[in-house]
């Protein structure tokens, strides 16, 4: 091993013509590493080619070019083992309505050929917290327990990877929480998480390295709290010692908003224009400043200033 998850080289995915439709290039040379241990977060706007990354990881996808190696076995020298060491839990749930959890996962446990006596059945259905619902219905179950069920599926082989499309797009905030949790506590005891999300706020809560993903090439590969830094953009929030009623002109470059609580916000790319500057149009417009705060951008401002950067190829 040398310390990372997955490796990824030049990958390259070309989805060949379709009727009229002509070929489409997926993905661009993509290069990706992810290391061992880490809750990697795989962003980007639709269309981008996280699903067909996940799935060309997951072997269920074949590349056009390129190599992927998953735990240090390469894809195409090893396809057994890179695919033994990676779990997919996928973005549409897709039951059998007629299997109960415990026969789900016996029979998943079946396809990637796990003994009878290594299988940990049990053991997994209590950890996602379906030790009572082993012997229900899949139709009986809840949206938050299908969820979970799909992730007992991904685990029961035992995989030190785990990917998640989309874990929490449509799941309400109880639940997400719950499943934050959980996959913070797989992480815990070792494995490597990758997750896709929409969510921008999800992944600056959950992930320790973020790669965006826009137009089939990686366009940033960062830790979390570097990505955020990079981020020139601040605002500047000036509390008026009384109420303003009309926003007043900020220096160039500077946008300035009223907020609904009155605070004036001023956003600002700090390597261009001095606070101190902000300041003094204040000043300069007759308004008594009562406080000062900052704020740091978002990872939704992050994205959409990289992605508004580096036009579509
Ligand atoms: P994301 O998951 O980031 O939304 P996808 O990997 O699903 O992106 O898609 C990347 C590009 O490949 C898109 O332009 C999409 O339309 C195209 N694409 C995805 N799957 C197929 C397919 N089976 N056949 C043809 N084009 C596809």
């Amino acid at each position: 091993m040398t310390g990372n998850a997955i490796e990824i080289r030049g990958l390259r995915k070309v989805y060949p013509a379709q009727g009229a439709e002509p070929p489409k290039v997926a993905l661009e040379g993509l290069d990706l590493t992810i290391p061992e241990g880490s809750i990697f977060g795989l962003l980007g706007p639709n269309g981008a080619g996280k699903s067909t990354t996940i799935n060309i990881m997951a072997g269920l996808t074949v590349k056009t070019a390129g190599t992927v190696r998953i735990w240090g076995f390469d894809q195409d020298e090893n396809p057994r083992q890179s695919r033994a060491a990676i779990g997919v839990v996928p973005q549409e749930i897709n039951l059998d309505a007629f299997f109960t959890p415990r026969a789900s996962l016996e029979v998943q446990a079946g396809l990637y050929g796990v003994p009878k006596r290594h299988r940990r059945t049990d053991e997994i259905l209590a950890r996602v917290g379906l030790a009572d619902k082993a012997d229900a219905y899949a139709r009986q179950l809840s949206g938050g327990m299908r969820r979970r069920l799909l992730i007992a599926k991904a685990l029961v082989h035992n995989p030190p990877v785990l990917v998640l499309d989309e874990p929490t797009a449509g799941v309400d905030i109880e639940l997400r929480r719950m499943l934050w949790e959980y996959v913070r506590e797989l992480n815990a005891s070792g494995t490597t998480i990758i997750l896709t999300t929409h969510y921008l706020e999800e992944a600056e809560a959950m992930c320790d390295r973020i790669g965006i993903i826009n137009a089939g090439k990686l366009i940033a590969d960062e830790p979390t709290p570097d990505l955020i830094a990079r981020m020139d953009r601040k605002a500047l929030l000036i509390t008026p010692a009384r109420p303003v009623m009309q926003v007043p002109s900020a220096p160039e470059g500077v946008d300035v908003t009223l907020r609904p609580d009155g605070r004036l916000a001023y956003s600002y790319h700090r390597t261009r224009t001095p606070a101190g500057a902000i300041l003094e149009a204040v000043r300069a417009a007759g308004i008594s400043i009562q406080d000062v705060a900052t704020e740091e951008p978002h990872l939704e401002d992050v994205f959409v200033e990289l992605t508004r950067s580096r036009p579509a190829a």
